[in-house]
């Protein structure tokens, strides 16, 4: 099995290659079909699996086919794995400019307004940060995003991140794609599937 038999465009295969992707991995052979189709994706599965890729590729390969700005957004419950979310989506898609913004504590407030102000195709954020910025950023909407990604939701989906995540649901479009990936399906996950993903699709 290929990049490319999955649907994966030429340049999005090279920019794989470029990082020691030769083949999918296991969840992303099993995710890139569905997402491809425009599906909400629910993944079981742990870091080191190969998840980031599995909803980083289809959201740069809609970014390839048709470029917005604020089009998906990315919840990390740390700061630590948004930054290596972002990575991969910065290497990815070194090739078609993509522009992604990280919004976590300890990197310059300043900075993050900033790369805001560039109108950025991806934010990857801890949920308390993204939070703050739809409260004091007013330069910037939410309301066109297209995909709302969860990685690690039964960790995002606590009583810490409640009300964060309950601002943000209040600032996107409820008519969006949902990328849910979690290590384990909690029962707090599963309802949140069955009230924000399912109803859209
Ligand atoms: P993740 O589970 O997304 O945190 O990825 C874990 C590691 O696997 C990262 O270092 C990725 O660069 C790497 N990786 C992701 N997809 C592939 C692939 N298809 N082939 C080889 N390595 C990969």
């Amino acid at each position: 099995l290929s990049f490319k038999k999955l649907g994966v465009m030429e340049e999005l295969v090279c920019a794989c290659s470029n990082l020691g992707w030769t083949k999918p991995s296991k969840i992303q052979a099993e995710a890139l079909p569905h997402a491809f189709q425009g599906r909400d994706l629910i993944g079981v599965a742990q870091t080191g699996s190969g998840k980031t890729g599995a909803f980083a590729i289809p959201i740069i390969q809609a970014l390839m086919d048709k470029p917005q700005a604020f089009f998906a957004c990315v919840l990390s419950p740390t700061r630590e794995l948004a930054i290596q979310i972002a990575d991969q989506f910065t290497a990815l898609g070194a090739g078609i400019g993509l522009k992604c913004a990280v919004l976590v504590v300890g990197i310059p407030e300043m900075g993050q307004v900033i790369a805001l102000g560039k109108r950025p195709h991806v934010i990857v954020a801890t949920p308390g940060r993204l939070a703050y910025h739809i409260s004091e950023t007013k330069e910037f909407s939410l309301r066109s995003l297209k995909c709302l990604v969860l990685d690690e939701a039964d960790r995002l989906l606590n009583e810490d991140f409640e009300e964060s995540l309950k601002k943000i649901l209040d600032a996107i479009p409820r008519e969006r794609t949902t990328y849910l990936f979690s290590a384990t399906m909690t029962n707090k996950v599963s309802i949140f599937v069955l009230f924000s993903c399912v109803s859209s699709s």
